[in-house]
């Protein structure tokens, strides 16, 4: 018996778009492409909901015909290849014709088109692959294609889909890596009928500024070198604006936009030194190569493209950065030929030097400074209303360590050799103190990361946190991503204790959580825009993940002060159900056993 069938079209064009159509972002992309390799100098993008009821997208490019209109859903048909010699030279964004028989597959699509030579144009409709109507219309030079209600067809595939909010973003990034590489042509973005972008045909750097948004145009500079084997050009942001995010990250192969974190590495590298630890530059770079030296003919989804001379690019583009970076005056340097660099102003000049005068105070000891008044982060933040936890009290902590006459690896609760107080002294990061078995040592940083995490969080949970209004109120401009984000979570920022208005694309900022050390409220906002930015996740996890970037924050500009502040921090973490681990799974305690402090003496 014969087993084997040939699969219904639409339904091996329902297995193709599997790979083509991811979500709505993917709709997107190629219906862009494909209006760039139309010619199109205008296009406009509409979307609502995300994406995920309708992606409509108007151009001006050439058009099709009555038979064009009819054969461009189907798959394997393209304009743009025709021999295997065109692969290798490709000028096109698209080649392989298979989106749009992929993207029928999988939604109701629509659409309208007509070319300059013909008087009327056309009209054609497909609902999951199949044609449902065709007739002629009245309509202007171009092409425009709507895509209704994605996956309505395929339940498994729709229920994948994220927030629109995400999706949102991911239709974002799809229309700014089209418009980057394309500055000569206008580009609309609208989401459920509100403008995003409005960008004017105009060049790159212009572009890359209204990407940015307000000052754009003073954060980057240029970068260019021409070689035999690539040409580099493009922007990258000054130091002063790496991010913690990697937002605004772009790399171009002959106007295609890849990922590569190889190339990127050569970028961090160059600026190194220059930037503070796990932040980011901003770049849009081009490579312009002979397409036969790149791999294009790679999956339709996949952003890496495979270099056959990497190194050497990797080494281009390092130079050619760093080069710019001193060019612009952006790279600390020590020029000796630029005497007045350490010119001293002219009513010094005449003085005598005078040998500096250090005072010490012989009876100052660190840790008898112990204050009349309760230490900061434990008392007026904490323990009013609001912040749950009563005042320590001693016996409590005591208690405690008695419990652990049997030390478990598991679950390291000291077993102090001394009950009457913790003996301890403080080495810079750590709390040392002499334990039954070894010696234990906590991490001041989690530990308090710990405890104030603990407090927060059972407050928040019942109303929103105490607000320490701002002397000066601060200001900070943001980017568009970033108003978006912070719009869509006003409310949860109040909850935080923030007091916070937006100007158009200005942050003011009046009041912070009472947790935070006014040097880390704007650092401390960024990093909350950034998780929430990356956020995937239910509402409940959301405040776990904002605490606990909070926390973090406020322990960053907290002053570890003397024994007593030391003590009474070790009490609290004691009285956490998790005092091991700090809210980031971080481990807060070690116990360093006599057996093995042995080993390091022999
Ligand atoms: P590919 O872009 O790989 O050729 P597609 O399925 O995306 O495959 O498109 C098929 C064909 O439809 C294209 O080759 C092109 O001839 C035509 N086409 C698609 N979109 C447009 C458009 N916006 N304007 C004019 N022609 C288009
Ligand atoms: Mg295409």
């Amino acid at each position: 018996m014969q087993v084997i069938k040939r699969l219904p079209i639409h339904l091996s064009n329902q297995i193709a778009a599997g790979e083509v159509v991811q979500r709505p972002s993917s709709v997107v992309k190629e219906l862009l492409e494909n209006s760039i390799d139309a010619g199109a100098t205008e296009i406009t993008v509409s979307v609502r909901d995300g994406g995920r009821t309708l992606i409509s997208i108007l151009d001006n490019g050439t058009g099709m015909n009555e038979q064009d209109a009819l054969l461009c859903f189907e798959r394997h048909a393209t304009s743009k290849l025709s021999s295997i010699d065109d692969l290798f030279q490709l000028g096109t964004m698209g080649f392989r014709g298979e989106a749009l028989a992929s993207i029928a597959a999988v939604a109701q699509v629509e659409m309208k088109t007509k070319t300059s030579a013909a008087t009327t144009g056309f009209y054609i409709r497909f609902e999951g692959g199949t044609l449902i109507s065709k007739e002629e219309v009245i309509c202007a030079k171009g092409t425009l294609i709507e895509v209704k209600n994605l996956f309505f067809n395929i339940p498994a595939r729709r229920n994948f889909l994220k927030s629109d909010a995400i999706e949102f973003n991911h239709v974002e990034d799809a229309f700014l890596c089209i418009a980057l590489a394309h500055p000569e042509v206008s580009l609309v973005l609208h989401n459920n009928n509100q403008p995003v972008y409005n960008l004017d045909a105009s060049n790159l750097k212009r572009r890359i500024s209204e990407v940015l948004g307000k000052g754009g145009a003073d954060k980057i500079f240029p970068i260019a070198s021409e070689t035999d084997i690539v040409t580099v050009h493009g922007f990258l942001g000054k130091p002063e604006f790496a991010k913690k995010t990697r937002g605004n990250q772009f790399f171009f192969v002959n106007r295609r936009f890849f990922k590569s974190s190889y190339y990127n590495h050569a970028i961090q590298t160059a600026f190194e030194g220059l930037i503070p630890d796990k932040t980011h530059p901003i770049y849009f770079i081009f490579f312009e190569i002979n397409p036969a030296k790149i791999d294009v003919n790679i999956h339709p989804t996949k952003t890496e493209i495979k270099f056959d001379e990497e190194r050497f690019i990797y080494s281009i583009l390092l130079s050619t950065i760093r080069q710019s970076l001193g060019k612009f005056n952006l790279m600390p340097s020590l020029d000796f030929e630029l005497e007045t660099a350490f010119d001293l102003p002219s009513s010094f000049r005449q003085q005598p030097i005078q040998e500096p005068v250090i005072r010490v105070d012989p009876q100052f000891n660190p840790f008898d400074n112990e204050k009349k008044s309760a230490p900061k982060a434990f008392s007026p933040a904490i323990q009013q209303e609001g912040f749950g936890a009563a005042p320590p009290k001693e016996s409590d902590w005591k208690e405690f360590y008695h419990i652990s006459e049997e030390p478990s690896t598991e679950n390291p609760i000291p077993d102090l050799n001394t009950n009457a107080s913790i003996e301890c002294i403080q080495t810079g990061k750590y709390l040392v103190a002499p334990v039954r078995s070894g010696i234990m040592l906590i991490d001041l940083r989690r530990a308090l990361e710990r405890v104030l995490y603990d407090e927060s969080i059972a407050a928040f949970v019942k109303h929103p946190l105490h607000t320490q209004m701002l002397l000066f109120p601060m200001e900070r401009a943001l980017e568009k991503q970033e108003i978006r984000v912070l719009q869509s979570h006003l409310g949860l920022f109040e909850q935080l204790g923030f007091k916070l208005e937006l100007y158009e694309s200005t942050l003011a900022i009046s009041g912070a959580p009472e947790i935070l050390h006014e040097e880390g409220i704007l650092g401390c906002i960024e990093s909350l825009i950034v998780r929430l930015e990356m956020q995937d996740q239910q509402r409940e996890d959301l405040a776990h993940i904002l605490m606990v970037e909070m926390v973090r924050s406020s322990v960053k500009h907290y002053p570890f002060g003397n024994k007593l502040e030391m003590q009474q921090l070790i009490e609290q973490l004691f009285r956490c159900q998790e005092h091991h681990l700090s809210p980031s799974q971080e481990k807060i305690i070690t116990i360093i056993r006599h057996e093995d402090l042995h080993q390091f003496l022999r």
